[in-house]
């Protein structure tokens, strides 16, 4: 039987810390195989995949305190780091799995991609090509998950897709309590509420404002991203 997707357009998010694999710091080169492998077979399924990356594996905007750099600049370097891991993940798409792969940077950067532009980005996803959103939204004082958010609904995505190294939802963070109680569905509202981090304010009201669901889920663990596509219980959702 033929599987068919839940979903026609998907927003993936990375996260910088899903790039540093094991080490903690860096581009692990393995996680880069992996995922390609894993979008490859989201991608086969005709589903059209954007990816929005994080940058924490090289540069966070609040580092920039202990080392004497304003807000501002630090943030305008943790975007520059998204275009490093982009970049990246572009090569390692058209290595691997040989998926056409766009790179549209918030920050231009004419040299390595084309500057972000929406229109644009929605062509090359109907032409089948996966879509890189790097340079966050361009602005300090955001992050690439609301970067996610944005892109989510600018470019009509009728998911969010969350990656995590945990199952998804717990009422408190389950790499340190061994008792947190993992959370299928919730509102966005309770999210916000009852403090449970998924993602921040800002991210959270923008899907919430645009009827965006969340799926959180463990990227790690293999096939995970293609059951959660293909409609499987998987993970937690976030929604109205
Ligand atoms: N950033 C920003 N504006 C954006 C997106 C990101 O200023 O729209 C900066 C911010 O300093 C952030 C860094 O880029 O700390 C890296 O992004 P983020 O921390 O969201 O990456 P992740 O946690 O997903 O690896």
């Amino acid at each position: 039987m033929e599987e068919k997707p839940r979903y026609r357009r998907i927003l993936l998010k990375l996260s910088g810390e899903a790039f540093a694999g094991e080490q903690g710091y860096g581009i692990d080169p393995n996680f880069l195989e992996y995922i390609s492998h894993e979008v490859k077979n989201v991608h086969e399924l005709g589903v059209e995949v954007a990816i929005v990356i994080g940058g924490g594996n090289i540069f966070r905007g609040f580092q920039g305190k202990g080392i004497g750099i304003d807000r501002a600049t630090a943030d305008y370097m943790g975007m520059l780091a998204t275009v490093i891991n982009a970049l990246a993940l572009q090569s390692a798409l058209e290595r691997h799995v040989n998926i056409p792969t766009r790179v549209l940077s918030a920050i231009e950067m004419r040299q390595v991609s084309e500057p972000y532009i929406r229109r644009r980005a929605v062509r090359h996803l109907e032409k089948g090509r996966v879509v890189i959103f790097a340079g966050g939204t361009g602005n300090p004082f955001f992050s690439t998950d609301t970067a996610a958010a944005l892109r989510a609904a600018e470019i009509d995505a009728e998911v969010l897709l969350k990656a995590t190294k945990v199952g998804g939802i717990y009422d408190k963070d389950p790499e340190k309590f061994p008792d947190a109680m993992f959370i299928r569905e919730i509102t966005y509202l309770e999210v916000i509420n009852r403090g449970i981090r998924v993602m921040d304010h800002t991210a959270l009201t923008m899907c919430r404002e645009n009827d965006i669901p969340i799926i959180v889920f463990n990227i790690r663990e293999k096939g995970n991203l293609r059951a959660v596509v293909l409609g499987e219980e998987i993970g937690s959702v976030v929604r109205g």
